[in-house]
């Protein structure tokens, strides 16, 4: 079955590959398959020239230098580094980490168990109904024994966007570590520095290949120290096993994309989600979470009315969207997020998470709309 058949509205939970980037890949894969770390041989040594590369394009994209850059398998991962990597290297002169109800799972889960196992103390910070967190509230918090801010940049169910040059400034005023989650951020936001000591990203969500993300531990003047969370190789400092060149070389390409092209892109997407939004409210009642606030160019969290539910969830088998994150989808719990910005269970049962690529089309949008104009006369004849 091919799954194009269906209009993809779920470009937060991961995006179809770019065909360049999937071109690189396969170039990738199928010419240059040597180790980069096996320099004793002529196929090594054009990989590894090819590896360092890309891995100084992706720092020159990120604007960091190719020594604060680990190459990761996902976000995912390089939170756990992140966050795992720091408190195991920093908790027993500071244990206290401060973060928000509305972050993904990935970090949540994280400071869960360090807070369960190693004698974490986590602060979460609660959101308006506008899934703004409060920077006062945010002051007030760090204490003597902070060691780091984990927020987000924006998040993956709403869309809301931080106000993290101001969570930065807060940060460095305390000497406290700002590691902020950028992963839906990128290509989303024309962003030039990300302002964090720590940041991290996965090529998925930019029109890259699963399976490869990356973490930025800047050199603060003195050097950050990770505790790395797997040992082998080393073929980074940071992080050992076989350096995957060809989903590299895809990374930094999509990287490259996202940054260079996101003026256009993040216009094209947003004019679609103001064409969905819009036509939305014109033919039926609905809310739209985070409305009011800086969101990403993608993202509509959209809560319907009751009479409504049914009828979405009959078109949910014809177009893909989502009831909320995708790693919470189908686990039958109510989002996290739309919980923390004050719904009630039932409000929340009646969200659903419309995300945009730069793949879809006002053609698609439009069907989603008229099959639901449909369903809606239909109820009422
Ligand atoms: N952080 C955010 C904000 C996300 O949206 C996601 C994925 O949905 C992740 C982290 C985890 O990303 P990955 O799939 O690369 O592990």
């Amino acid at each position: 079955m091919n799954i194009k058949q269906y209009p993809y509205f779920d470009n937060n939970a991961t995006t179809e590959i770019d065909p360049q980037i999937l071109e690189v890949l396969n170039e990738y894969q199928t010419y240059y398959y040597a180790n980069p770390s096996s320099t004793s041989h002529p196929a090594g040594m054009v990989c590894n020239a090819l590896y360092q590369q890309h891995i100084q394009k992706i720092a020159d994209l990120l604007n960091v230098s190719e020594k604060e850059l680990i190459i990761t398998s996902s976000a995912t991962e390089s939170i756990n580094t992140a966050i795992k990597g720091i408190y195991f290297q920093y908790h027993q002169k500071k244990n206290h980490i401060l973060s928000c109800k509305t972050e993904h799972s990935a970090v949540l889960n994280t400071l869960e168990y360090l807070q369960n196992n190693f004698n974490a103390e986590i602060t979460l910070l609660d959101v308006d109904k506008n899934a703004q967190i409060n920077l006062d509230e945010l002051e007030k918090n760090i204490k003597e024994n902070t060691l780091m801010v984990c927020l987000m940049m924006a998040n993956n169910e709403t869309g809301v966007i931080h106000p993290v040059d101001e969570i930065y400034k807060i940060t460095q005023k305390h000497k406290v570590f700002f590691f902020c989650d950028a992963t839906q951020a990128l290509g989303k936001m024309i962003i030039k520095d990300i302002p964090a000591d720590i940041f991290c990203g996965s090529a998925h969500k930019f029109y890259g290949p699963k399976g490869i993300g990356f973490l930025v531990v800047k050199n603060l003047g003195r050097k950050v120290f990770l505790l790395p969370l797997l040992h082998g190789g080393n073929q980074q400092e940071y992080r050992s096993g076989t350096l995957p060149l060809p989903l590299i070389a895809a990374l930094s390409n999509a990287l490259e994309l996202a940054v260079t092209q996101s003026q256009g892109i993040i216009s094209k997407i947003k004019t679609l989600r103001d064409i969905f939004e819009e036509n939305l409210m014109n033919v039926c009642a609905v809310k739209i979470h985070g409305w009011e606030v800086n969101r990403i160019c993608n993202t509509s969290n959209v809560q319907f009315q009751d009479i409504h539910k049914e009828i979405v969830l009959k078109l949910m088998k014809k177009f893909c969207f989502s009831r909320a994150s995708a790693c919470s989808d189908g686990s039958g719990k109510p989002s996290h997020v739309l919980t923390a910005m004050g719904l009630s269970k039932n409000e929340v049962d009646l969200s659903f998470r419309f995300s945009f690529s730069k793949f879809n089309t006002e053609q698609e949008i439009k069907q989603f709309l008229t099959e639901l104009t449909r369903e809606i006369k239909n109820l009422h004849t």
